[in-house]
């Protein structure tokens, strides 16, 4: 079965790859580029959920007929900020780039530099969207808890990562192999939710 992410994005298309691959099932997954030079729908929903579906039907109209078409939107809600950066999490310094993550990340230690270690609870939240070919609409979701921490730890991930810890392991996420973060993380359970969909629907 062939899938197309509404992302041109390698690192998250081979993310996808594997985790399908790691799921016995025997996938090919392709970027929004395979299909279009210039895939950029406006993403002017309000939730994680909408942008999700806005990106997932845009692909929708280009790719073949009898494929799946998926789209995901994830970010970071940060209790003490009122959910804050939320959809706004990749842009949320107003800096786009390579040096996106690091003005993110500096904006938000900023921002919590008065908050109290016991309320800098926060969690990754993502949303997947699956098209199906019948054209069957449906959403998984998947959240990981977490506090921000004071300063950054880890070398491995993106985006908040170094600044994520989760609390029964004292570590960040970013200090996690990408198989072992593909396992705990929001968009793994969203993954899972949706792989066992599409399972039990290629079964019928
Ligand atoms: P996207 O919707 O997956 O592109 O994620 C939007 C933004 O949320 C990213 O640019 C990151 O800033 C943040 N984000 C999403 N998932 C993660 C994650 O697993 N680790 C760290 N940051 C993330």
């Amino acid at each position: 079965m062939r899938f197309y992410i509404a992302s041109s994005n390698a690192h998250k298309i081979r993310e996808f790859s594997r985790m399908f691959a790691g799921r016995g099932m025997d996938c090919e997954v392709l970027g929004a580029d395979a299909l279009t030079p210039s895939f950029s729908p406006e993403e002017d929903g309000d939730s994680f959920e909408a942008n999700a579906m806005i990106k997932a039907r845009a692909l929708r109209s280009l790719a073949p007929k009898d494929s799946y078409v998926m789209a995901d939107d994830s970010g970071l809600v940060v209790d003490a900020l009122n959910g804050a950066p939320g959809i706004r999490s990749a842009r949320y310094a107003g800096v786009s780039g390579s040096s996106a993550d690091a003005a993110n990340n500096a904006k938000l230690l900023k921002a919590l530099s008065e908050v109290p270690d016991n309320l800098r609870t926060a969690r990754f939240v993502c949303a997947i969207a699956l098209i199906s070919p019948d054209l069957s609409e449906n959403i998984f979701k998947g959240t990981v808890e977490g506090i921000i921490g004071r300063k950054e730890a880890g070398k491995g991930g993106f985006g908040y990562d170094p600044l994520f810890i989760l609390p029964d392991r004292g570590i960040t996420t970013a200090e996690l192999s990408e198989d072992e973060k593909n396992s705990i993380s929001h968009r793994g359970k969203a993954f899972i939710s949706m792989a066992e969909f599409v399972k039990k629907q290629l079964k019928k």
